[in-house]
């Protein structure tokens, strides 16, 4: 899907950096949108830490990692901010400055401003790493889930022991005529009342196994599975099958953006500003070119903070950077109507 709306700035990564970013363009009128290479929100605290509680966030003595993320969630949607989510931003162009076209696997998009909130990179799911499972991708073999009828009466095998595993487990219940979980600990990585759901439901679990062969004719039809110990061997007839079993992650989707960067990350000055002009950095992604690099979730928080403000100057020169206290929200919309409608015109 692209589209010919110009937005006044793009946000790529729904991170904590990336919502805290959101909110703030909301705060400031901005006409945002927002990229996320994963289906849901989040960035580090969903995919690798969900259940850990985070101890130094401003306002929360102890929160854990999934809550922050809800109430992050909770504060970007409040605005108008589109999200496009399962799509990675592969290519950004700055054809002059204050003119940007943003290229997804959906289409292209274009933004006056830029704000790179990508953390570690875009995350990818980790393949099953079984001999000839590329084959059988996306013909019985899935990373995501697109559409739950896709699971309607069908045979399921999920692969994986953490929250999406468990979530989608429990969720599909309704859906597949039976769900097997095959997991390679004895323990399960997820939140303690999935577990317990799990234990209560009819899904049959295979703990201490993981999946050695994937055999079908044009579509997956079977899996073997083997305990890890033992090595003892089962076959199971499969119509579907959902591996979880982590992401990684990697910049390398930045190179030919025409940014300078250090080893470490984009190199931003005080402003967040990147070399080009208009596009910001903030968060894990970002290299201070003086001072330390820090890369925790305050920190990303306030470096969005300035990005934003900053961004909302380039668009709108008559603007203040400083915005105001938020307590004094109904003053915060700086951009006077009249210079909104030209700037969306041009
Ligand atoms: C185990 C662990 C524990 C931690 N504990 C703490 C703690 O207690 N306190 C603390 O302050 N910090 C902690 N951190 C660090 C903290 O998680 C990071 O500083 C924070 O997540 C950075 O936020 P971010 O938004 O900059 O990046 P991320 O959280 O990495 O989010 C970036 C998002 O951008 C998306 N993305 C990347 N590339 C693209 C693209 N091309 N297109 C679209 N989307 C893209 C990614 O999918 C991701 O969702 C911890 C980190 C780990 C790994």
């Amino acid at each position: 899907m692209s589209s010919n709306e110009v937005y006044d700035i793009a946000v790529i990564g729904a991170g904590p950096s990336g919502l805290f970013g959101t909110f703030y363009a909301g705060m400031r009128g901005l006409r945002t949108i927002v990229f996320e290479a994963l289906p849901r929100p989040g960035g580090q605290l969903m995919a690798l830490y969900p259940e850990k509680f985070i101890y130094d966030v401003a306002g929360y003595p102890a929160i854990l990692a999934r809550d922050l993320v809800q109430q992050l969630w909770k504060q970007a949607v409040q605005f108008d901010a589109t999200f496009r989510f399962e799509e990675p931003v592969v290519r950004l162009q700055q054809l002059q400055p204050g003119h940007n076209i943003l290229t997804t696997p959906a289409g292209e998009y274009h933004a006056k401003t830029v704000l790179i909130a990508a953390g570690l990179g875009a995350f990818e799911p980790n393949r099953l790493p079984v001999p000839g499972a590329a084959e059988f991708e996306n013909k019985g073999l899935h990373y995501t889930v697109r559409n739950k009828e896709d699971f309607l009466g069908k045979r399921l095998l999920i692969v994986g022991g953490g929250d999406t595993a468990l979530d989608w487990a429990l969720e599909l219940q309704q859906w597949a005529r039976s769900i097997t979980i095959v997991h390679r600990f004895d323990y399960f990585e997820a939140h303690e009342r999935s577990v317990e759901a799990l234990q209560k439901s009819k899904i049959h679990v295979l703990t201490e196994h993981h999946v050695i062969a994937i055999e079908g004719n044009e579509r997956l039809s079977e899996v073997t599975v083997a305990h890890v110990r033992t090595g003892t061997e089962h076959t199971l007839r499969v119509d579907e099958m959902l591996v979880f079993i982590g992401y990684k992650a990697n910049l390398n989707f930045l190179e030919g953006w025409g940014l300078e960067m250090s080893q470490r990350g984009i190199r931003i000055n005080a402003e967040m500003a990147t070399n080009l002009p208009g596009i910001y950095a903030a968060g894990d992604i970002a290299q201070p070119a003086e001072g330390p690099k820090m890369n925790l979730i305050a920190n990303g928080f306030a470096q969005a903070a300035i990005a934003v403000n900053v961004a909302t100057k380039f668009i709108y020169p008559s603007a203040r950077v400083y915005p105001g206290h938020s307590s004094h929200k109904k003053g915060m919309r700086y951009a006077p109507t009249s210079e909104k409608q030209e700037a969306s015109h041009e």
